[in-house]
C-alpha cells in the first residue's frame, strides 16, 4: 500500500477548472468570460509593445548572466516598485522607511507578508480580515500561514455597491490592532472601489481602532489607466502615517503573467523597524525559493527606470484600460436596448478587470449550459473576456436569463 492511501483528492480551482470546460467546448459562440487576463479586441492574449522593446534590449545584452539575484531580489526593480506605488516624492521613501521584497508576483508578495505577519505580528491571535466577497487566494493564504481568516462586509447586492457601513462596523467592533487586508483600487471579484471621501472614512476607523492595513495591489494603472489614480488610497494611508504592506503584482499590468513578477512594500515606523522587517523576510524568502526569478522583473525594471519606455508603458495601459471601459459602456447600452429586466448601471460604474454582475447561480448555469458562455457561480465577469464581436451575443444571452 502507498504512504498515502488516506489523502484526500483535493477539488480543482475553480477558475481553471472554467478554463478547461471552455477549451473543451465546441461551439463556435463559446465565451469566455472566467480568467483574468486581458484579451485584445480579436479576443487574443497581448504582449504588450513596451515589453516586446524590453525583451529585445534584455536578449541583446552581452552584460547579463542567470546568476542568482540577491534573496530580496533585483536592486533597481525593487526601488522602482516602491517609488511606482507611493509615488516618487512619498515621504516613507524620503525618510527612507520604505522596504521592499521581489516575490512570486503578488500571489507570493501576499504569501510573503502574510507569512511575516504570522511570525512577528506583535498582537496576539490577531485575525485578518477580508472584505467579503474577495479573490478567493486570500483566504486560502492567510489559512495557509495558520491565521485566523474573519470577513468585513463589502458588496451591497441591494445597491450593487459598497456597504461602506457595513465595512465600518466591522472595522468598528474588531479588536483593536486587527489586520485588514484591502484592495487598494479595482476589487476582485466586484469591481467597486470606495470613493476619496469613503477612503477618508475608513482611514479614520482604521486609525482609531490602531488596525493595520495590507494592500493588495494587483491592477495599478490597468484600471483607470491612470497609475496615480488607482494609487490614491495606498498613498493617503501613507500621508496618514500608516505603517503598512503592499502587495504589488505586475501580471496584469505588464502581461507579464507567467514571469512572476512581484514585490511587497514595506512601509514602517522608522528605518530601523524597516530594515529588520526586510531582514526577517529575507530569512524567510531564503528557505522557500531562495531567490526570485530574474526573468519578469528585468523587464518591470528596464521600464521603470527608463523616461521613454515608462511613456510607452503609460500608453499601453490606457490601451487595455480604455478597451476594457469601453466595453462596460457597450455591455451596457446593449442591456438597456434589449429592456432586460433590472438596473445596470452598476456595468459602468464598476472597474477594473472585472464586473459583479448581480447574476445568480442557477442564471449562470443557464449561460454555461445553453449559450456557452464561461463565468464564476458568483456572476463574475471578465470584461476583458468581451469584445465587438461577442458583446451583443453575451447581452442578448443575459436578456434570456434574467426574464
Ligand atoms: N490579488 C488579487 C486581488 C488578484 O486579483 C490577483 C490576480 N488574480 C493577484 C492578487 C495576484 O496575481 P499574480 O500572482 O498573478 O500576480
Amino acid at each position: 500500500p502507498s504512504f498515502f492511501e488516506q489523502v484526500q483528492g483535493a477539488p480543482a480551482d475553480v477558475i481553471f477548472a472554467l478554463t478547461s470546460s471552455y477549451k473543451a467546448d465546441t461551439d463556435a459562440q463559446k465565451v469566455n468570460l472566467g480568467v483574468g487576463a486581458y484579451r485584445t479586441e480579436e479576443g487574443k492574449p497581448w504582449v504588450l509593445p513596451v515589453v516586446k522593446k524590453a525583451d529585445h534590449i534584455i536578449v541583446e545584452d552581452d552584460n547579463l548572466d542567470h546568476e542568482y539575484l540577491p534573496i530580496l531580489g533585483l536592486e533597481p526593480f525593487r526601488k522602482a516598485a516602491v517609488k511606482l506605488i507611493l509615488g516618487a516624492n512619498s515621504k516613507a521613501i524620503t525618510e527612507g522607511r520604505a522596504g521592499a521584497a521581489q516575490c512570486i508576483s503578488g500571489t507570493g508578495a501576499v504569501y510573503t507578508g502574510a507569512h511575516f505577519l504570522s511570525k512577528h505580528y506583535p498582537v496576539k491571535g490577531a485575525a485578518c480580515y477580508i472584505s467579503k466577497p474577495t479573490w478567493a487566494n486570500h483566504r486560502a493564504i492567510f489559512e495557509g500561514v495558520g491565521m485566523q481568516v474573519l470577513e468585513y462586509p463589502y458588496w451591497d447586492p441591494a445597491t450593487k455597491g459598497l456597504d461602506l457601513k457595513g465595512m465600518l462596523g466591522t472595522m468598528q467592533s474588531a479588536p483593536n490592532g486587527s489586520i485588514f487586508l484591502i484592495h487598494p483600487c479595482a476589487h476582485n471579484p466586484t469591481g467597486v472601489d470606495p470613493t476619496n471621501d469613503q477612503w477618508r472614512q475608513i482611514a479614520d476607523t482604521m486609525e482609531a481602532k490602531g488596525h493595520f492595513p495590507f494592500f493588495d495591489c494587483a491592477y495599478q494603472g490597468f484600471a483607470s489607466g491612470s497609475l496615480d489614480k488607482d494609487a490614491y488610497s495606498v498613498r493617503y494611508f501613507v500621508e496618514r502615517g500608516f505603517e503598512m504592506f503592499i502587495a504589488q503584482s505586475f501580471s496584469k499590468n505588464f502581461g507579464l503573467y507567467s514571469e512572476r513578477a512581484g514585490n511587497l512594500t514595506v512601509v514602517a515606523r522608522s528605518v530601523e523597524v524597516k530594515n529588520k522587517i526586510e531582514s526577517q523576510i529575507a530569512k524567510a524568502q531564503r528557505a522557500v525559493i531562495s531567490n526570485p526569478p530574474a526573468y519578469g522583473s528585468r523587464i518591470v525594471s528596464l521600464v521603470l527606470n527608463n523616461e521613454t519606455l515608462y511613456g510607452e508603458w503609460e500608453q499601453n495601459l490606457s490601451t487595455m484600460a480604455n478597451r476594457i471601459i469601453d466595453m462596460r459602456k457597450v455591455l451596457y447600452d446593449e442591456l438597456v436596448k434589449l429592456g432586460t429586466p433590472g438596473t445596470w448601471n452598476h456595468i459602468v460604474d464598476q472597474i477594473g478587470m472585472f464586473s459583479f454582475t448581480g447574476l445568480t447561480a442557477p442564471q449562470v448555469k443557464v449561460l454555461k449550459e445553453k449559450y456557452h458562455v464561461y463565468l464564476t457561480d458568483n456572476g463574475r465577469i471578465s470584461m476583458a473576456g468581451l469584445n465587438s464581436k461577442n458583446v451583443k451575443y453575451f447581452a442578448q444571452a443575459v436578456d434570456f436569463v434574467v426574464r
